[in-house]
């Protein structure tokens, strides 16, 4: 390929730019003013548009359309209609109207819905999202959408987070506007997720059939290297693996997805890649498409592209860094403190309404990057705790702490003019200081939420960030819409500190790996939700309900969906993972142990024959000591089967994955512990699968 990135970049999407060349100027225009303001959109501009996005696609080499979603399983979905439309004598034209690029009707009866749609009612339907630019994917036009029930309850993770960004947008301009900030008429939040992953060699992964249905693996011994060198952070890259990433950005770039960095992580075989932040809307479907490419691209280079959140036991797993921030549309990020952030009363209204979300909404926070793969990392000293606290850094944590004791903010590094006066002094953004345990850093003009793991779809988060920001804004709004102008200033000084007093236990700027900062955090009320069974009760708890339903994000009905959904969702992750864990020890584990043993019987007995003077002494110990432990296993294996089949059993839902999580979990634990053990004794070729070093370090 010889085209330059410029001409490469956003080659398949039908961006602004392609729009404003291929519509008629009153059709751009109306449909600018849908995606700015987001009016309605009449139909002769949807006829319009359908067409030249039609003529764009089939000259792009497309011959299909579909509308994208994001159901709940966290994948995205795709039903593919060709453009074709008989036109008689046997001929075709390419056809795409309107009513095709609006609406669609997929049938949906096989997607998650939580019992929301009855069976009956098995239709759903997709509405044209027009603020993320449709795309050609695989020779077909891709129209990003939100998907709901016939009855207009939302079945997907695009609806609400939508509802989100309006609700915030919303609450969010009263605020500027009662501050004195007319000018703007829109708040955008924005978001840039720095993606992790692991690249295993194809081969590897098709022996191992833990990785196939599970993601992770279910056994397998550390070998003598981990990564407690960390010879392979930012290490430089690996041929194969440097041209795996050159085609993955060629890829990404001409979607429109501004990939930007990448680099290797911690783990032997684990990268990173960030791409440069957009709208949070845009952003969720190129995270959604980011996440497909790379297993794409990896299978063209003999790769598979791991996304689980805990491939390996022992060795880091993969997160994902939700960084936010919100801003305006006259282009001010309202989180960025200025030079002067103590004197900036517009930057503390909105530091401290997210300060105040953080700490009452912790809950919801630690809710939203809750699966059965995350349970693996959060809190687990390579991911931050599951107790959701904020760092702010030594600059901001002043600020605040002048704030809430009427001191003046850098009083102690004063500098006296002559004339007497005091100076503030100019404010360094925190950009080195970076506490990789905080789970929600202030990173000098943005949040950085890093609790997420990798495989997770970024909307969940950011659902509960701009919902729980937007209350924090409304509460501030309703507290002083009469206060005059020219007390506003004094007035929002006097309710952030009040914000400050109320909320600061929140922030901790310390190591949150230790053991001090749980027993801290305790002390300061704060959550802390270890598992994802733990914390799926908070989704229908009264506060999270209402919170929910008064920013019309979601119905009663669909809270309770939701929450059902989640259960499920885990309760079939441990299942498919404790069935997997049973196939492989009862098919491959224990005949290879018993392998084992019999070619040392053997060669005992080959030892006898060739002289009785022989003792055998190793051989005879090896042989008891695995004979113990293959009895062990097999012994533990009947528990797991039983264990697993009473879990199916169980009627009610949270029951279910508490069972899971209490017992099943447990159960593969100690098979995995005393396994991983035999391993390592075992004789090289008869263990079944690649190892760790294989898969690790050869690639
Ligand atoms: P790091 O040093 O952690 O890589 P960067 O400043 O490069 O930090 O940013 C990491 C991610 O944060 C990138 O995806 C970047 O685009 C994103 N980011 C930067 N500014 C913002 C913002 N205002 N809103 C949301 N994301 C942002
Ligand atoms: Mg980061």
């Amino acid at each position: 390929m010889n085209m330059s990135v410029p001409e490469t970049y956003g080659s398949l999407v039908f961006n602004d730019k392609v729009m404003r060349e291929k519509l008629p100027k009153d059709i751009y225009k109306a449909l600018r003013k849908t995606i700015d303001q987001n009016t309605h959109l009449e139909v002769n501009v949807a006829n319009a548009v359908a067409v030249a996005m039609k003529e764009w696609a089939v000259d792009h080499g497309a011959t299909h359309f579909t509308h994208w979603f994001q159901p709940m399983t966290g994948f995205t979905a795709e039903k593919h209609d060709s453009f074709i439309s008989p036109v008689g004598n046997g001929e075709v034209i390419m056809d795409f109207s309107g009513k095709e690029l609006v609406k669609g009707e997929p049938d949906a009866s096989s997607f998650p819905s939580g019992g929301l749609r009855a069976t009956f009612e098995a239709r759903g339907y997709t509405a044209w999202d027009p603020t993320s630019p449709a795309f050609i994917k695989d020779g077909t036009l891709c129209i990003p959408t939100a998907f709901c029930s016939y009855s207009g309850e939302a079945l997907d993770k695009k609806t609400p987070l939508l509802r989100s960004m309006e609700a915030l947008n919303k609450e969010a301009v009263k605020v500027l506007h009662l501050l004195g900030n007319t000018e703007v008429k829109n708040v955008l939040t924005t978001v840039g997720p720095e993606q992790e992953y692991f690249l295993i060699d194809k081969e590897d992964f098709k022996q191992r059939r833990d990785l196939i249905f599970t993601g992770r693996t279910l056994l397998g011994h550390m070998p003598p290297k981990g990564q407690e060198m960390e010879d392979h952070y930012f290490g430089s890259l690996r041929p194969r693996v440097a041209a795996y990433m050159h085609d993955l950005d060629e890829e990404l770039w001409k979607l429109g997805i501004p990939a930007k960095t990448k680099h290797n992580e911690v783990a032997p075989c684990q990268h990173e890649l960030a791409p440069v932040f957009d709208t949070t809307n845009v952003a969720v479907d190129h995270n959604q498409l980011t996440m497909e490419i790379m297993k794409k691209v990896a299978d063209k280079h003999g790769f598979v592209c791991l996304l689980h959140e805990k491939p390996f036991d022992g060795i880091n797993g993969s997160g994902k860094h939700n960084n936010w921030s919100m801003t305006t549309d006259t282009g001010v990020n309202l989180l960025d403190p200025g030079k002067t952030p103590a004197e900036n009363v517009q930057f503390l209204v909105f530091l401290a309404s997210v300060i105040a979300a953080v700490d009452d909404y912790a809950d919801l926070m630690r809710l939203s990057v809750a699966t059965a793969g995350n349970d693996h990392r959060l809190g687990a000293n390579e991911a931050p705790p599951a107790i959701i606290s904020i760092f702010l850094g030594d600059e901001l944590t002043g600020v605040i702490e002048s704030i809430e004791n009427d001191t003046l903010f850098g009083k102690s590094q004063k500098v006296e003019m002559e004339t007497g006066a005091t100076v503030l002094p100019h404010f360094f953004k925190d950009t080195t200081d970076r506490n990789r345990t905080s789970p929600f850093a202030f990173t000098g003009n943005k949040f950085e939420f890093r609790s997420l793991g990798s495989s997770l779809s970024v909307s969940g988060p950011n659902v509960i960030l701009n919902t729980a920001v937007a209350e924090k804004l409304s509460e501030f709004y309703e507290a002083l819409k009469d206060v005059p102008a020219e007390e506003i200033a004094d007035k929002a000084h006097d309710y952030i500190k009040k914000m400050i007093v109320e909320h600061k236990r929140v922030i901790f700027n310390g190591n949150g790996y230790t053991d001090e900062w749980v027993e801290e955090a305790e002390k300061r009320g704060l959550y802390n939700y270890r598992t994802t069974p733990d914390v799926l009760p908070v989704f229908i708890a009264e506060k999270n309900k209402s919170l929910f339903q008064k920013h019309h994000i979601f119905t009663e009905s669909e809270i309770d969906s939701r929450y059902e959904i989640l259960l499920e969702d885990y309760c079939k992750t441990i299942h498919i993972e404790a069935r997997t864990l049973e196939d492989m020890v009862s098919h491959q584990f224990l005949p290879a142990v018993a392998e084992a043993i019999d070619k040392i019987a053997t060669l005992a007995l080959k030892k006898k024959q060739l002289s009785e003077s022989l003792t055998c002494k190793t051989e005879k110990t090896y042989i008891e000591q695995l004979s113990e432990k293959y009895d062990q296993i097999y012994e533990l294996l009947q528990v797991l089967r039983a264990d697993t089949d009473k879990a199916e059993g169980i009627e009610e839902s949270q029951k279910m994955a508490d069972f899971y999580k209490d017992v099943v979990i447990k159960d593969m634990e100690n098979i995995r512990a005393i396994a991983d053990e035999v391993e390592a004794d075992l004789p090289e070729d008869v263990i079944p699968y690649p190892t760790y070093a294989k898969m690790l370090f050869y690639v």
